[in-house]
């Protein structure tokens, strides 16, 4: 009698199933991001956040080995596997986005090979455009070591494209994804951006933007290394967002016995505090320096970066709302990109007092330890004084994620 052990087939629920418990390792859209970010601080053990984009994969068997996933190869523990055809993947796909309505990202483990993968995921997005005539929101995944002309092939069809970058440090990848290494991740993702650049020039249909993901404390990395890495992503790859997660090591994996990964887990409020940081440098010209100088390269847990930026500056305060210009308004932690703009038009028409930017709808909370209106200052006797740093102390599920990452389109971000 034969051993040959048959794999069940699975229902197209169960593989949905398995993708959505699969997917928890990857975000894939700002409200994946915000999901993460707004964890409060202590919740380092709870599980990771539900995606709110439905990513669809095409395989779940990984040649790979990253010790972190849930699809690496040498994985133990009971787990069924699956692998769509094209047809099977895009009409799953286009289904769940019809669904959700927020649109889907199709990602992949790595099915045999990076190429083989990435040729499978760029029929299925092909199949969804042209046969299905799928119209919404359509992020594929990227493989590490993707040939050009399958990344082409991809993209054509995409809106967006993503690489995972995963690690702070090259010598990161050794420690945690050891078939993973700066060729095989940057070389793509510099395709990528040449590709959107090229496309945009001649206006030929392609993705228009590019992601990536990084774990945070892998590496025992400080702050510093990440908001160094992320402005060099951003500059160089022209980057839309880089996404960051907390390094989660689950289950004992093969091949990693002397890492001691066991006892690296990063605090989801470390997620809270890069975005903002992020989102300081992106949209209100903070630079790493600012943000994480040599003598503090740690975000701090109580207080959010712009407050930390104010508590180091102090001479540099009050403002006076009625002459400062914006950039200097935007450094007054409380105010956010709408605050500014706001003060800057209302000056035109009035001189501004407290009572006055209340009744604009700009809260003072913060920042009225940092600025004074036409003279009069009304944060009592704090500023110069160890007071201050407990007056605009933010608990961590207070943190107004949502804002922070979307300041670039809504109102009111009170970084
Ligand atoms: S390559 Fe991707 S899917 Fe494969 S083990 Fe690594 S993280 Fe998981």
């Amino acid at each position: 009698m034969s051993n040959i052990i048959i794999p069940r087939q699975l229902s197209i629920e169960e593989k949905y199933e398995l993708m959505q418990d699969d997917a928890k390792y990857e975000v894939g859209s700002d409200s994946d991001a915000q999901n993460t970010a707004v964890l409060c601080a202590s919740d380092i053990k709870s599980k990771p956040p539900v995606p709110k984009i439905p990513k669809m994969f095409l395989s779940s068997t990984c040649v790979f080995n990253c010790a972190y996933c849930g699809c690496r190869c040498s994985r133990r523990e009971a787990h069924e596997n699956y692998c769509n055809t094209p047809e099977e993947l895009a009409k799953m796909a286009v289904y769940a986005a019809k669904t959700n309505g927020r649109g889907v990202f199709i990602t992949s483990a790595i099915y045999k090979n990076a190429d083989i993968t990435q040729e499978m995921i760029a029929e299925s997005v092909r199949i969804m455009r042209e046969e299905l005539y799928y119209t919404g929101f359509l992020h594929a995944k990227v493989m590490p070591g993707a040939d050009p002309r399958l990344i082409a092939n991809t993209g054509r069809y995409a809106d967006r494209l993503s690489v995972n970058i995963e690690v702070a440090r090259s010598s990161g990848y050794q420690k945690i994804a050891k078939q993973k290494n700066k060729d095989n991740i940057l070389t793509p993702m510099g395709e990528v951006a040449k590709q959107i650049f090229g496309a945009k020039q001649e206006k030929t249909r392609f993705a228009t933007s590019q992601t990536t993901q990084l774990m945070a404390g892998s590496t025992g990395e400080d702050d510093r290394t990440i908001m160094i890495l992320t402005r060099a992503l951003y500059k160089k790859y022209r980057l839309k967002r880089v996404y960051y997660t907390a390094f989660s090591y689950r289950h004992e994996a093969i091949g990693y016995e002397q890492e001691n990964l066991r006892f690296i887990q990063t605090p989801y409020w470390r997620m809270a505090r890069l975005y903002q940081a992020d989102r300081l440098m992106q949209l209100y010209g903070f630079t790493p320096d600012d943000i994480t100088p040599e003598e503090e390269p740690f975000l701090q847990q109580d207080i959010d970066p712009k407050a930390a930026w104010a508590l180091r500056h102090l001479d540099m305060y009050p403002v006076e709302v009625n002459r400062a210009d914006y950039d200097t308004l935007l450094r007054v932690p409380g105010f956010g990109l709408t605050y500014a703009r706001r003060i800057i038009e209302a000056r035109k028409y009035c001189r501004l007092t407290h009572n006055l930017l209340s009744r604009m709808k700009i809260s003072l909370k913060k920042a009225q330890y940092f600025i004074t209106c036409s003279g009069k200052y009304i944060g009592g006797s704090v500023l110069d004084s160890d007071l201050l740093r407990s007056c605009v102390a933010t608990g961590l599920n207070q943190i107004s994620i949502t804002d922070a990452l979307s300041a670039d389109t809504t109102s009111g971000c009170g970084l």
